[in-house]
């Protein structure tokens, strides 16, 4: 069953189109990671899919209904928290317990809000009476995501939620929206830049670029500039001199993407050279088993860029890689995507 259902939406601030999405479905309680460059779409997809404001042409379907902006049924479900919320000039007790207040719903409101601040890491006899100047800027974020929490919303949507907090409110931040799907099997869609929350806990990532969807899934963009090198194809040189190679585009597309399905990874030295395929020298960063525990999220840096690539865990065993190796990444450039 799909929560949102999105069909032929473009959106425009004035007569500049921020947005077009032909099609797009979230399912009920998954994790969809928005990532993409500065001004890309992100918010602005966010504040539809929250109802704050309507589509230009096309329409949102939430749970199988055209929804109105601000309307009751999709005020009490859905709920944003943006990168630096707004809290409001009272204690931390009333921002939290003011969602239920306004709904007149107060059975119980001090065990509740001490319960979502607990969900925040932050003890309630501590912070519940605190004015909002006396907090941290990670400690209003999570007050303000504890305002959210505590209304059990059935959407969450995070606009770069954990940018500009410590690493400490990060995790907290992660683990509550986490706990909040589990739980209530609430949806999260959340736009970051983070790879703890796109790689560890998204079930989709969609990339945005320039207001359209042009990729799902672990693929690594490569923005430009590129020169034209050999044979007419094209040369980005990376930040530590090697470079890449990727055909020529057709007109008007952008940014080459490399698909880490499609790439093969090695010892240095080891690699057989096969074919027209390039390699490339770069270090394991992380390594994360997934849910299956077949495969592992195998992340390699090489020069600036992040290849993120499902690998079956016998052969990351066989291979013995861990954080810091050195490892030969082979890839075929005519299989580089232009969007
Ligand atoms: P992102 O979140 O990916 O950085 P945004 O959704 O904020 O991108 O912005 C997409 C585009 O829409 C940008 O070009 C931005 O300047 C424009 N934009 C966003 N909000 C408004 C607005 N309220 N009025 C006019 N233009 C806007
Ligand atoms: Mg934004």
């Amino acid at each position: 069953m799909y929560l949102y259902q999105i069909r032929d939406v473009d959106h425009f601030y004035g007569d500049k189109q921020v947005l077009s999405i032909e099609d797009l479905a979230i399912p009920s309680a998954s994790i969809t990671g928005l990532i993409g460059p500065n001004g890309s779409g992100k918010s602005t997809l966010l504040k539809l899919l929250g109802f704050l404001e309507e589509p230009t042409y096309g329409s949102i379907l939430f749970q199988g209904r055209k929804a109105a902006p601000f309307s009751k049924v999709v005020r009490s479900r859905v709920t944003l928290l943006i990168q630096e919320p707004y809290l409001m000039r009272r204690s931390v007790f009333d921002n939290v317990a003011y969602g239920l207040k306004i709904r007149g719903d107060n059975r119980e409101i001090r065990s509740r809000v001490s319960k979502v601040l607990e969900q925040v890491g932050l003890e309630p006899e501590n912070f519940a009476r605190r004015k909002w100047t006396a907090l941290s800027g990670g400690e209003a974020q999570r007050v303000a995501l504890a305002a959210r929490l505590i209304l059990k919303p059935n959407v969450l949507l995070l606009d770069e939620p954990t940018a500009s907090v410590d690493a400490h409110s990060a995790r907290l931040i992660r683990k509550a929206s986490l706990k909040a799907r589990e739980e209530w099997g609430t949806t999260l869609v959340v736009a970051t830049h983070d790879w703890q929350w796109l790689y560890e806990t998204c079930d989709s990532i969609l990339h945005l670029l320039q207001g359209r969807l042009f990729k799902r899934g672990l693929g690594c963009a490569v923005y430009g500039p590129w020169r034209i090198g050999q044979n007419g194809l094209l040369q980005k040189e990376l930040e530590d001199g090697q470079v890449l190679i990727a055909p020529k585009p057709e007109e008007g597309k952008l940014m080459a993407v490399l698909d880490p399905s499609r790439v093969d990874i090695t010892l240095p030295g080891m690699g057989l050279q096969q074919g027209n395929c390039k390699t490339l020298n770069g270090f394991v960063t992380r390594l994360f088993l997934e849910r299956n525990s077949a495969t592992v999220q195998t992340a390699i840096k090489v020069a600036e860029l992040v290849i993120t690539i499902r690998m079956a865990r016998n052969k990351v065993e066989a291979l013995r890689l861990c954080p810091g190796k050195e490892v030969s990444v082979s890839y075929d450039p005519q299989e580089m995507e232009w969007f």
